[in-house]
């Protein structure tokens, strides 16, 4: 079985439909971009609440648009003539973040309620939405060795309070409007997705991005110790960005996944302790390990089970965690040293 289609090889998906991106400042939507602008669509409209020189990346000949798309009477420009709506914008972070603000988290239901809403009433053909490994039972995650979830485990629901919840809603959402309303949306649960031009400091950034920075900083100072939410026992799977935006685009064009949630992350395990030490691998340095007990350190592990993605796409995102890392490690690395001589690295702050 070839793979499925993408949005450049979908029939009757013309170079010129209107695509709209919303979350376009940041980490996940800002690769999708470039994904279509590289595949040859002219038409495309990329939405962020951050003003413009706080964008991660801005690609040229996009249409970028600072907006906050929490608010129903901007969804309606954002979504004029659209073909295609994706939904990446969301106030996140970490897990730092996640534990800690879930009051933003929950309200990032508004952005998915009215988008899809006017996206809906523009008579857009297809909407995808972002959703996460954090809506999955977290009763099933109490083990670093965690059995993979798969997409059944969602139900009985016990979510990651605040920010899984959301998703968790969310999803609903989708799924209803695609049944009562004929609007075709598909939904990602993400599982970690790292990479370059992603959150790498200010408090929003996630595993391997904080523990990149924190190795180098190690270096540059010279204190030889790194600090470690948990006991650094805790397991995940983590997936380049350029697999996550390809597996979008696949599963936004695979007509059987209509209103079906599916798993999108890497299904290769690694405990902290483990990624810490590829990590000192590209520095070349072995560092004192400091172990933060009193650290949110989320579940005590998460892997993806993709049965089902092989199954649909004949497809599972597999780039290398080491080749992926490295090149992670090398782009905060350059953004550290050119903080350092005064430049402005938009990604690391939020
Ligand atoms: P990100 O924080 O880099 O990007 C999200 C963007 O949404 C930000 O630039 C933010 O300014 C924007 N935004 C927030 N509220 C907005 C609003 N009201 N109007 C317009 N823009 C708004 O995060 P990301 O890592 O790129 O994540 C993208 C999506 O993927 C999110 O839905 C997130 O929940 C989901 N996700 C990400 C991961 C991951 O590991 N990065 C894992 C699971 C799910």
């Amino acid at each position: 079985m070839k793979e499925k289609y993408i949005a450049a090889t979908y029939p009757g998906r013309k170079k010129d439909d209107l695509i709209v991106i919303a979350g376009a400042g940041g980490f996940i939507a800002g690769t999708l971009i470039r994904r279509f602008k590289n595949s040859g669509f002219k038409n495309i409209r990329a939405i962020d609440k951050k003003p413009l020189p706080f964008w991660y990346q801005r690609t040229e000949g996009v249409e970028n648009l600072s907006m906050d798309v929490s608010l129903i009477e901007n969804c309606k420009r954002a979504v004029e003539g659209a073909v295609e709506v994706y939904n990446l914008a969301a106030d996140m972070g970490g897990m730092g973040f996640i534990e800690n603000f879930r009051v933003e988290c929950l309200r990032t239901v508004l952005i998915n309620t009215n988008l899809i809403e006017e996206a809906y009433k523009a008579g857009a053909e297809r909407y995808f939405f972002s959703s996460s490994a954090c809506a999955y039972n977290t009763t099933l995650q109490q083990d670093p060795n965690v059995r993979a979830l798969k997409e059944t485990d969602a139900y009985p629901a016990m979510a990651e309070r605040g920010y899984g919840w959301e998703k968790l809603f969310s999803e609903m959402v989708c799924q209803e409007y695609s049944v009562e309303r004929g609007l075709k949306t598909f939904i990602a649960r993400f599982h970690n997705v790292y990479g370059p031009n992603g959150t790498w400091d200010g408090g929003r950034e996630k595993a391997p991005a904080a523990l990149s920075r924190k190795v180098i900083e190690a270096v540059d100072k010279g204190t030889n110790k790194i600090d470690i939410w948990g006991d650094g026992s805790q397991t995940r799977s983590y997936m380049l960005v350029n697999d996550c935006v390809k597996g979008i685009d696949m599963i936004t064009h695979c007509d059987d996944l209509e209103a079906t949630p599916i798993n999108l992350g890497s299904s290769v395990l690694i405990s902290v302790n483990d990624l810490v030490s590829m990590i000192e691998g590209f520095a070349g340095v072995k560092l004192e390990r400091n172990y933060q007990l009193d650290k949110p350190r989320g579940v005590a592990g998460r892997n993806s089970d993709n049965t089902f993605i092989k199954k649909m796409l004949n497809w599972e995102p597999d780039t290398p965690l080491e080749e992926g890392m490295e090149k992670t490690y090398q782009w905060i690395k350059e953004q550290y040293e050119d903080r350092k001589t005064g430049n402005f690295t938009p990604a690391g702050i939020h």
